[in-house]
């Protein structure tokens, strides 16, 4: 098992060149006919992409993700569309998470530097990694939607893009069961052949079954895994986290 999953894992990379800045999505954007299409070709960054990015006086961290990756895109290769925010805000969002850091790592490096300060013993703690040992979920047959059995009920959903990061990203802040609400809201579009739920009719569905979904999402979305398991070098407390991806494409200070 082990040794298939290597095979495709080199197989999946070597059609993609970080030099020729042609990157291989793992999850892909899907045509109307259902064909799958994977391969981004990204163009050099300059000061002003870079300022998209960080343009905090207007939109959340996800509309500014959309307009940066909206300048950073060329073409999406078997697409005859022009690539702008609307484009890139459908993108799944494990697709835009792995556009930022291939982006990052080819005109930045991909040695990266954190510190980060212990909340147990408060001592400052330096992080070193690589962008490129960070492992990348790849999906084999991306689709529009997924039926699956959770829960005791038969929920068929599609994987969240940018527009549903758009839409919770303020009510994350405040309530992130609220924002997991809205999130299953847009996501699931049928259960139990009742048709889609609205907000209200999902606040009422029993706990296991949002905890399934929740952990479903998080099992089978294509992208890169941003958790990082870290303990404290000086007290040994647990120091696991995501990455914030926007702030973790600055280059390291
Ligand atoms: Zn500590």
């Amino acid at each position: 098992m082990g040794a298939i999953e290597n095979v495709a894992a080199i197989a999946a990379d070597a059609d993609e060149s970080l030099a020729g800045r042609r990157l291989r999505l793992p999850g892909g954007v899907l045509d109307a006919g259902g064909g799958v299409h994977r391969h981004v070709r990204v163009r050099e960054l300059t000061g002003a992409d870079e300022e998209a990015l960080f343009e905090r006086a207007s939109a959340g961290n996800a509309e500014r993700v959309s307009a940066f990756l909206a300048r950073a895109i060329e073409a999406v290769e078997g697409i005859d569309t022009s690539i702008d925010a609307r484009f890139t805000s459908e993108l799944q969002l494990g697709d835009r998470d792995y556009l930022l850091l291939r982006l990052r790592q080819i005109d930045l490096g991909d040695a990266v530097h954190q510190v980060m300060r212990c909340p147990a013993c408060a001592q400052r703690v330096d992080v070193d990694l690589l962008i490129s040992e960070l492992p990348v979920r790849r999906l084999e047959r991306p689709q529009a939607d997924y039926t699956v059995s959770l829960a005791g009920h038969t929920v068929r959903l599609r994987l969240p893009t940018g527009a549903d990061q758009v839409a919770i990203e303020d009510l994350a802040m405040v309530n992130p069961a609220a924002a997991n609400t809205r999130l299953f809201a847009r996501l699931v579009l049928d259960l139990d052949a009742q048709g889609v739920a609205d907000e209200q009719a999902v606040r009422e569905w029993p706990l296991a079954l949002r905890a399934q979904l929740a952990a479903w999402l998080d099992a089978n979305s294509p992208g890169p895994d941003l958790f990082l398991d870290l303990s404290c070098p000086h007290c040994n407390a647990d120091m696991s986290y995501a990455f914030d991806l926007p702030a973790f494409f600055l280059p390291s200070v």
